[in-house]
């Protein structure tokens, strides 16, 4: 190859950091400028570039940039400066990024398969560069973050999460794929404008969406094997939950947006005991969101009770009620529930709104997964903090924008009592001279680690003991310094060996339950996880 295709390539190039060794070995000279720079110099300079833009959206794109022209000085920058760059590369700037995406694109990133392809979806998987994939994040854009539906747009999501497989989790880019099935969009304003980049079509529903699913489903294992971890993100929960039963027993699936956050609440509230005090069962739940975060929560903390006090799960799922935009859900219901709502239908009379349900039922944990913000209003703040000494209140919604409370909210309303977690980030907040550090609520603990798990075990089925696994290694990372400043999860600067943890006991569960065929079992997991992350440093190229 030239010295100049060798400059264009993202994967190889160095800019100045090529040695003069290698821009005599590899037709480089003249090429580039005279000086030379090491990856640190360089990381210092876009960092102070990066730091420049006042916009969020600006920085945004100098990443996607930097990662189209040096990947690895792009995982560089990610890796040592994760609590800075993740809320630009991830919620909310990538929210933010999906609905402007038509007029910020520039070179497309993933793999577009649309109802075009229908019947070629093979050949497409073959138009991609790499041959040995390990992991796939697909969208169909139809519910991205809590902004609903942004069709062909939604490929910002597959592109930010699989960036955090490796920056988080080490997995190398080349084995990540991010896809974005387009089957149309209900979206009227993406359908008029001018520069939308996807299908102009209402959405495909029933037949047509499920072949065109099926399709790529058998497509992507056909080509990649039975290890090729397919996960789910940002699908509506009509479809979700579906392809996720169909597609558990015959493939290496994972919803993130169900099971990677049920795995990092249920994290979170179990490392919340030593806080607020008591054991998981001792405790009520209130949700208000029903849809895949609300449900998936409730099902896996349903579980975790189960298995620890050997209580049936119908019977441990009555400590947890779910409110959606009706009201209470309750057996005496009239309209017919979703499937996935059923097993929360208890019996109480009708209560119509959040604020009712929290005075009726006493919950002691309050948990958003409504995609509405500011639902958890004064009223509803303070008549949790009525009874309780020490609420716990988790406002999941994503981006920023659709929080159910700001972290000021909760800790003003709740008189600095709450010990609050938000699925998008917040400032410290000072409040009645004491200073409040809120804690992230972010599947981004958990998915890198999980799939690094899968991944170094071979497995070929996630089961929801996994899971459980994920989230009991999250929990314990938690420190008694983290502790002391009201936090309920770790700093997400310690990612990289949260994830070698979570991934080590995903791994060890693999293989208990036999779906591991990466054999023999390597004996220490952690080092042999820590040992498979990819690292961004450059390589010497002879
Ligand atoms: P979803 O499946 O569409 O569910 C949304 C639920 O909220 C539905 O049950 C819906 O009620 C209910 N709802 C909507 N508006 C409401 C209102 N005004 N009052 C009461 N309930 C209302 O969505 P999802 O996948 O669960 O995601 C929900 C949110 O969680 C999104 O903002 C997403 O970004 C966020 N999320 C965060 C994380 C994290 O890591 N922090 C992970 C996943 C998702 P109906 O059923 O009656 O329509
Ligand atoms: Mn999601």
């Amino acid at each position: 190859a030239s010295g100049y295709s060798l400059l264009r390539d993202p994967q190889y190039n160095k800019g100045l950091a090529f040695t003069e060794r290698e821009r005599d070995a590899h037709y480089l000279r003249g090429l580039l400028p005279p000086a030379t720079a090491t990856q640190q110099l360089q990381e210092k300079k876009l960092m102070h570039n990066i730091r420049q833009y006042q916009v969020p959206l600006q920085k945004y794109m100098a990443l996607t940039e930097l990662q189209e022209r040096n990947e690895r000085l792009f995982y560089k920058l990610l890796i040592d400066n994760v609590e800075e760059l993740l809320p630009i590369v991830y919620t909310p700037t990538v929210g933010e990024a999906c609905q402007k995406y038509g007029s910020i694109f520039r070179r497309p990133q993933g793999l577009y398969i649309s109802l075009k392809e229908k019947g070629r979806i093979l050949e497409v998987l073959k138009n991609w560069p790499e041959k040995s994939i390990q992991v796939i994040v697909v969208t169909d854009g139809e519910r991205i973050l809590g902004l609903g539906d942004l069709g062909c747009q939604g490929m910002g999501i597959p592109v930010g999460k699989l960036a955090l497989y490796t920056a988080l989790g080490g997995v190398r880019p080349s084995a990540c794929l991010p896809v974005t099935i387009d089957v149309g969009t209900n979206n009227e304003q993406l359908l008029k404008d001018e520069f939308y980049i996807g299908l102009r079509q209402k959405r495909a529903t029933g037949k047509e969406y499920a072949e065109l699913l099926n399709e790529f489903m058998s497509a992507v294992k056909q080509n990649y094997g039975e290890k090729v971890l397919v996960q789910f993100e940002d699908f509506a929960n009509h479809n979700a939950f579906e392809l996720l039963a169909k597609y558990g027993t015959t493939h290496l699936v994972f919803n993130d947006d169900i099971q990677g956050t049920a795995a990092v609440v249920l994290a979170g509230v179990v490392a919340a005991l030593k806080l607020i005090g008591g054991t998981l069962s001792d405790h009520k739940f209130l949700f208000l969101g029903a849809g895949e975060a609300g449900t998936g929560i409730a099902e896996l903390i349903a579980l975790e009770i189960s298995k620890k006090t050997n209580v049936p799960v119908e019977e441990t799922r009555k400590k947890i009620w779910l409110v959606d935009s009706k009201g209470l859900i309750v057996s005496s219901r009239k309209d017919p529930l979703q499937n996935f709502k059923k097993p929360w239908a208890h019996e109480h009379e009708p209560v119509k709104d959040l604020l009712d349900a929290v005075k009726a039922l006493k919950p002691t944990v309050l948990i958003g997964s409504s995609g509405v913000g500011r639902t958890f209003t004064k009223e509803v703040i303070e008549a949790l903090s009525s009874f309780n000494e020490k609420p716990l209140i988790m406002a999941l919604s994503n981006p920023t924008s659709q929080s159910e409370c700001t972290a000021e909210e909760a800790y003003t309303w709740s008189k600095g009592r709450a010990i609050f977690a938000s699925g998008s980030p917040f400032d410290p907040v000072e409040y009645d001279g004491k200073v409040f550090v809120p804690g992230q609520s972010n599947n981004a603990y958990i998915f890198p680690g999980f799939g690094l798990g899968l991944v170094i075990s071979g497995a070929i089925r996630v089961h929801d003991d996994m899971l459980l696994a994920a989230s009991e290694a999250l929990a314990g990372q938690v420190s008694q310094e983290n502790f002391d400043k009201g936090l309920i999860y770790p700093p997400f600067s310690n990612i990289r060996k949260i994830s070698a943890q979570i991934a080590a006991n995903v791994a060890a569960k693999a293989y208990e339950l036999g779906v591991a065929t990466r054999i023999p079992r390597p004996e220490n997991l952690v080092k042999y996880a820590e040992s498979c992350m990819y690292s961004p440093l450059y390589r010497n190229y002879r």
